[in-house]
């Protein structure tokens, strides 16, 4: 049975090169930084101070801006609460896009709910991008914090940040501006400097890191209300003694991934170009979801009318191709809310029809998939729509007097 991962905005398997640089933290250098004056400590301390160079590094920033933690979901948490509950800025409004992933959005529902915040959420386009007029026109006196995704998980599509920290920072510069870059890290390179970002955060798992370690930028003169407080570690933003091997490995991730970059943006893209042509000749009824031309390298995602997304991805995965899905089953929607499918918010948002969408496929390549990896998936996904298609009494009324591309039913 073949194994086909395309699931790489969910997952990265950890590059060898950065297992061999984690395991001897594990092992030998197994000291807590904390207890610096012997000698195993001594090296955690080095190792945490090499770590956090590098991964400043890999953002272009200053090592006192990172604050190690355990996920960009608290990192995102980090950035948010801490902002919102710092006396050192004035105002209890919070503007995020409608397309945030939910490590934004439940933090900042629940400064809404349980704390009186104020906040706007700021509509997108068809293509993804967030309406900047909208932005402009939301800002206001109390606004206290902005915090807009630098690319979309599930729809790939890269927002112009830059021009939308001009547009916050030029009404109000003392308004703080925060990026989740999560799904970015690693696919396009970032320069906080450039963006001209106060906060930013991304993690070592899109990054064939390990699990367990992320990061949150905090420029320089930002401060934050600490979360989690104990023996002061990470300057006291953060504490808890730090996961040595994860952080060590994400700093080796960072170094690999500024290495290795142009490299492997240039495989995927080749290989997400192929998926994309083979898709749009084989498959009718076909709607590739967010920008085309501003979108991750390695990001396709698309819906199939009278096509369920989680049926397709049961079937594909069936056939040993694991790829995600904008349905609610796969983003744990269906846990919370009522038992039926729903279209992910981030379809929503986009416009995505919910009468005839029910979910949308991700595919996100990684440098491991082989260009024969993506013609078996082209081999085998148009059998599989149209056997869907078969049972679906309103495709079957769609094409009366319509020859679909896919002639040749699969019995
Ligand atoms: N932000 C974005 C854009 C993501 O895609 C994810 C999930 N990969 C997260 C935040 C949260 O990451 P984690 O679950 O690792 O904390």
């Amino acid at each position: 049975m073949r194994e086909i991962f395309m699931d790489y905005a969910n997952a990265t398997p950890v590059d060898e090169r950065v297992f061999e640089a984690m395991k001897p933290f594990f092992l030998e250098k197994y000291g807590n930084p904390s207890s610096h004056i012997i000698k195993v400590g001594n090296e955690a301390v080095r190792a945490l101070d090499d770590s956090r160079k590098t991964v400043a590094n890999f953002i272009k920033a200053l090592p006192e801006e990172i604050t190690f933690c355990a996920s960009a979901t608290e990192a995102n948490n980090l950035a948010l609460k801490g902002i919102a509950f710092s006396n050192s800025y004035k105002g209890n409004h919070i503007i995020v896009s409608n397309i945030e992933h939910f490590s934004i959005t439940s933090p900042v529902t629940t400064l809404a709910n349980k704390f009186g915040f104020q906040t706007s959420f700021i509509d997108v386009d068809n293509d993804g991008f967030v309406d900047s007029t909208q932005l402009k026109k939301t800002l206001k006196t109390e606004t206290k914090l902005v915090s807009i995704q630098l690319a979309n998980n599930e729809i790939g599509v890269i927002q112009n940040i830059k021009e939308l920290v001009k547009i916050v920072k030029s009404y109000n510069e003392k308004i703080i501006f925060h990026t989740d870059a999560t799904a970015a890290a690693g696919l396009l390179q970032i320069d906080v400097n450039d963006l001209g970002v106060d906060l930013l955060t991304f993690s070592a798992t899109s990054l064939y890191g390990p699990k367990g370690a992320a990061a949150l930028y905090v420029k320089n003169g930002v401060f934050l209300q600490p979360l989690i407080e104990g023996g002061f570690q990470e300057k006291g933003l953060r504490s808890g003694t730090e996961n040595m091997p994860a952080i060590v490995g994400f700093a080796k991730a960072c170094e690999l991934a500024s290495v290795e970059m142009a490299e492997r943006v240039e495989h995927l893209k080749k290989l997400r170009d192929k998926l994309q042509k083979g898709l749009e000749e084989k498959i009718d009824f076909l709607h590739f979801t967010g920008s085309l031309k501003n979108r991750l390298p390695n990001n396709l995602s698309f819906w199939i009318e009278f096509a369920e997304g989680e049926s397709l991805l049961l079937m594909l995965n069936y056939m040993g191709v694991m790829v995600s899905s904008g349905s609610a089953c796969s983003s744990n929607l269906r846990a919370r809310d009522e038992d039926e499918l729903v279209a992910s918010p981030v379809l929503k948002a986009i416009g995505v029809p919910s009468d005839i969408c029910t979910g949308s496929l991700t595919f996100s390549l990684g440098v491991k998939n082989t260009e024969e990896e993506v013609d078996y998936v082209l081999e085998i996904f148009p059998g599989i729509v149209q056997r869907l298609w078969q049972m679906s009494p309103f495709y079957l009324d769609k094409i009366k007097g319509h020859t679909p591309k896919m002639t040749k039913v699969d019995k």
